[in-house]
């Protein structure tokens, strides 16, 4: 699998051979892409849920000319391969580290970012003819030991007055909605969030970005860039086009160029993600899990996982540590070990769909959008969580490099910090996965 830190230059088409289950089962818009244009006032790098959501904002408000270049087709990075979980979060930082980072009015107001990103993109599923099979459901954080469920307890207060609700799920209650889990911690229930098909996701923002008029065009690696006179130029696919403002919507996909000082401000690292076989309705009412429920632990190396529609069970956790051994039987094998481990009474959880994507981890756990060079502007290191705020984040991208006011929040006032000893991250990672071996 293509692995961003091995490579200069990511492949065209990169994503043919993902077998992931969202591919198999979703049908996708006709991309309808072009030739790359040799002139555009903006371009836009990535056809994600970022340059998808940045390329309609450019072109239906700002009725400025605008051209998403993606080096595979659209959607070829996370977007199209997540758990399609629409939560009212991003990064990693909880309500608790932002109130005791920047206080408690910046700790609500980014809540209601969140929020805002959740509205944001069931407007954008509502106004698009594309179906998403979204479902109103609620995130539970659910604590894996009784400390980190007591920690999640104590949080619950704060989102009082925010336009989140979160409400405490007791030991007790745990075990009476989802007896089939086996840690009855209890933890915390938030809402707004729902459950969808992020591939299809993906369609709706192309149907919408076609309807803008927003030019596409798909199999162009962007391999250069250069800069003179306030243009800027790019090679895409071997071509040139140049243009006033460039939008690098990458995210954890960027590769070593034409970019580098960028890409030692994240972490690619690999999420994988199982589907299981369907389980039968018995087997769904033993543990309790519905449509509703979109679940993730408190473990550092978290588990996420939801009831599919058709009655799969989705299970995600970390991913190999390079993209060469993403697909290893060794890697299938340990998800389908935690699987069983989560619901020891189900038998025969095989993986009948297994797949891995990257995400970008920002070094203090938060992601930001930010101008690093003049007219170059990016959106990145949603640490994992960007169905919504990804989505969100493309508009705010737009509207920023417009010169228009974003809320003032800590995403939009600063850089992503560069890791320190940027060829070292790795070997870190290695070792954090080692010590997790040895954890509870
Ligand atoms: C397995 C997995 C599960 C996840 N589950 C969830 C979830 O349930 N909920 C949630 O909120 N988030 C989840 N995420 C994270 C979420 O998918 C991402 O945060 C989000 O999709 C990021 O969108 P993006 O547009 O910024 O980047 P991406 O969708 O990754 O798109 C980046 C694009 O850039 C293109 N590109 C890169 N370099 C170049 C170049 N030089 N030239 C041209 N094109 C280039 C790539 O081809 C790619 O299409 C998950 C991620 C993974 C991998």
């Amino acid at each position: 699998m293509y692995d961003p830190l091995k490579s200069r230059d990511i492949p065209a088409f990169h994503e043919f051979g993902i077998a992931s289950y969202w591919a198999a089962v979703t049908p996708f818009p006709d991309t309808n892409a072009v030739a790359l244009p040799r002139k555009a006032e903006v371009v836009v790098i990535g056809a994600g849920y970022t340059g998808l959501n940045a390329a309609i904002e450019i072109a239906q408000q700002q009725h400025r000319e605008v051209v998403l270049i993606d080096a595979g087709g659209v959607g070829a990075g996370a977007s199209s391969r997540n758990a399609g979980f629409l939560l009212p979060g991003t990064g990693r930082l909880s309500y608790g580290d932002y109130a005791s980072k920047f206080g408690d009015d910046v700790a609500h107001a980014v809540q209601n970012e969140f929020a805002n990103s959740i509205a944001h993109v069931k407007n954008a599923v509502e106004t698009s003819d594309w179906p998403c099979e979204l479902i109103e459901a609620r995130y539970l954080r659910l604590g894996h030991n009784a400390k980190a469920a007591a920690t999640l307890q104590q949080h619950q207060p704060a989102y009082a007055n925010t336009l989140l609700t979160a409400q405490w799920l007791s030991p007790e209650a745990q075990q009476a909605q989802l007896p089939g889990l086996k840690w009855q911690h209890g933890g915390l229930s938030l809402t707004p969030a729902a459950a969808l098909n992020p591939r299809a996701l993906t369609g709706a923002y192309l149907r919408l970005a076609q309807r803008a008029g927003v030019t596409i065009v798909t199999g162009h690696p962007v391999t250069e860039w250069g800069q003179s006179v306030g243009k800027h130029t790019l090679i895409a696919g071997g071509h040139e086009i140049q243009c006033d403002q460039v939008l690098v919507c990458t995210n954890g996909y960027l590769p070593q160029q034409p970019f580098p000082e960028l890409s030692t401000r994240q972490f690619p690292v690999l999420s994988s993600i199982l589907v299981s076989r369907p389980l039968s309705a018995a087997e769904q009412q033993h543990c309790g899990l519905t449509v509703n429920d979109l679940v993730m632990d408190t473990r550092t190396l978290k588990y996420y996982y939801r009831l599919l529609p058709d009655g799969r069970i989705l299970f995600g956790g970390r991913g190999a540590v390079e993209g060469k051994h993403a697909d290893d039987a060794a890697q299938k094998q340990r998800m389908e070990k935690a699987l069983a481990a989560t619901f020891p009474d189900l038998s025969d959880l095989h993986a009948d769909y297994f797949w891995s994507g990257w995400i970008s981890v920002a070094l203090d756990s938060m992601p930001r959008i930010y101008s690093p060079a003049n007219g170059v502007y990016t959106s990145s290191g949603y640490c994992g969580a960007g169905v919504a705020f990804a989505s969100l984040a493309g508009k705010r991208l737009a509207q920023y490099c417009n010169g228009e006011a974003v809320p003032d929040l800590p995403f939009y006032q600063s850089e992503l910090p560069r890791y320190p000893f940027a060829a070292a991250r790795r070997i870190a990672l290695r070792a954090m996965y080692s010590i997790d071996r040895f954890r509870k």
